[in-house]
C-alpha cells in the first residue's frame, strides 16, 4: 500500500496523495538554448516523462525558461543551487516548481522569501538534500549519513513551515543505496511530504539502472514514493525508460511497451537478444500498456504467448505470430520484425487499453 502523503500540485498533477508515481527526467542540454532544450523535452515526453527539470546555473539560464515553460508541455522545475535570486527568476518566469539544495542555498532569510514568493504563485519547492553537499555542521556531527541527510531536509522542511509553505517535496539521495533507503525511511516515519525517490550519481546506463531498481524498490514496495528519476550519466531517454520499466515490475505503472524475451539456450531458433532490442525502439513511442513477448522455441514460447497481448514464438524456418494468445500467422525470419510491430500498432490502434496498474489513475482533489 503507498504511504499516505499529503497531496501537493506541480502544474497539471497532483503528486502524493495515492495518486499515480510520476516519472521525472532531467535535461542535459544547455538551459540557455531554449530550442536544444525545447527540443529534449519533446523527445522526454514523447517515451512518457511527466515532469521535467532543467539546470538553472546563471541568470541567462533563468531568462532562457520563460521560453521553455510556454512550449513544454509537461511540466517544469527549475534546478537551483547557491544563489536563491536564480530561483526568484525562475519563479518570475513561470515555472511549474523549484528544487533547491538546502545544503547550499545559503541563509534562512533567502529561503524565506523563496517561500513567500513560491507561494503566491502556487509553485511547490523540493527541498533536495544530496549527501555529496551535506551543510558542514551536519558533515561534523554526523558525517555523511542517513542522519545527517534527515538532518538537513528536516531543518529546510520546518524553516518553511515556520513561514507558513507547505507545499514540499523532499528528496534524500545518495549515491550509496543502503544509505539512500534509510534516509528515505527516517524522513517518511516522522512527516507526511510526497518524496521524490532517486540514486545519485548512480552511474552509466548498465550500473546506475542496477544500483536505481535496486535502491528504488525495497522503497516502493514499503509504500515510499511519489515521483522517480533514475540519474544515469546517459541520454535522459533512458532515465524515463528505466523509471518506468521499475515502477512495471513493481505493479505500480503499466504504460508503455514490455517486452518479454525468453534468456536464450541451445534450443534457440530466432534471433531473441536482436528482435527484443529492435521491438522495444519501434515501439518505444507507444503510450498505452502492451505486453509482447519474444520466445526462441517452443518450450516455453506457447506458454508466455497466451499471457502477451502480442508474440512471436521461434520454430523450424521462422516463427508463430500470437495475437492476444491465439495464434494467427507463420512467418519467415525476414518478416517477423516488421510484422510484430504492424500487429502491435494496429492493436493499439483497435483497442482501447489503459493503463490498469493500480497506482495509475488520478486521485480526484
Ligand atoms: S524459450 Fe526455448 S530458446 Fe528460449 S530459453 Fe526457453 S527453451 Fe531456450
Amino acid at each position: 500500500m503507498p504511504r499516505k502523503t499529503r497531496p501537493v500540485r506541480l502544474g497539471p498533477w497532483i503528486v502524493g496523495g495515492g495518486n499515480p508515481i510520476r516519472v521525472q527526467s532531467m535535461t542535459t542540454t544547455d538551459t540557455r538554448d531554449a530550442e536544444a532544450t525545447l527540443r529534449q523535452i519533446e523527445t522526454l515526453e514523447r517515451v512518457g516523462c511527466e515532469i521535467v527539470r532543467v539546470a538553472v546555473p546563471d541568470q541567462e539560464a533563468a531568462a532562457s525558461l520563460g521560453v521553455i515553460k510556454k512550449r513544454s508541455r509537461i511540466p517544469l522545475v527549475a534546478d537551483v543551487h547557491f544563489d536563491f535570486r536564480l530561483a526568484l527568476r525562475s519563479l518570475e518566469e513561470g515555472v511549474d516548481g523549484l528544487r533547491i539544495n538546502p545544503g547550499n542555498i545559503g541563509k534562512r532569510a533567502n529561503i524565506a522569501l523563496l517561500a513567500k514568493e513560491a507561494k503566491a504563485r502556487g509553485v511547490p519547492i523540493r527541498v533536495g538534500v544530496n549527501a555529496g553537499s551535506l551543510e558542514k555542521d551536519l558533515l561534523a556531527s554526523l558525517g555523511m549519513s542517513a542522519e545527517a541527510m534527515v538532518a538537513s531536509a528536516k531543518r529546510s522542511v520546518e524553516l518553511l513551515e515556520d513561514v507558513g509553505f507547505t507545499d514540499i517535496k523532499v528528496s534524500l539521495k545518495a549515491y550509496d543505496v543502503p544509505t539512500t533507503i534509510r534516509a528515505y525511511q527516517i524522513f517518511a516515519a516522522s512527516f507526511d511530504y510526497p518524496l521524490h525517490l532517486g540514486i545519485t550519481e548512480a552511474g552509466t546506463k548498465f550500473s546506475g539502472a542496477i544500483r536505481s531498481a535496486c535502491g528504488l524498490s525495497v522503497l516502493l514496495w514499503h509504500g515510499i514514493g511519489d515521483t522517480v528519476r533514475v540519474s544515469l550519466a546517459s541520454n535522459p531517454v533512458e532515465e524515463v525508460r528505466v523509471g518506468y520499466g521499475i515502477l512495471r515490475s513493481m505493479g505500480l505503472r503499466s504504460r508503455g511497451v514490455e517486452v518479454v524475451a525468453c534468456p536464450t539456450c541451445g534450443r534457440l531458433e530466432i534471433d531473441v537478444e536482436e528482435l527484443g532490442k529492435q521491438v522495444e525502439e519501434a515501439l518505444s513511442f507507444v503510450e498505452q500498456p502492451l505486453k509482447i513477448a519474444v520466445m526462441g522455441c517452443t518450450v516455453n514460447g506457447p506458454g508466455e504467448a497466451r499471457d502477451a497481448d502480442i508474440a512471436v514464438v521461434g520454430g523450424k524456418d521462422g516463427a508463430v505470430l500470437y495475437i492476444q494468445g491465439k495464434p494467427m500467422a507463420k512467418l519467415q525470419k525476414a518478416q517477423i520484425l516488421e510484422r510484430l510491430v504492424q500487429e502491435a500498432k494496429a492493436l493499439v490502434e483497435r483497442e482501447n487499453i489503459e493503463e490498469k496498474a493500480p497506482g495509475a489513475k488520478e486521485v480526484p482533489a
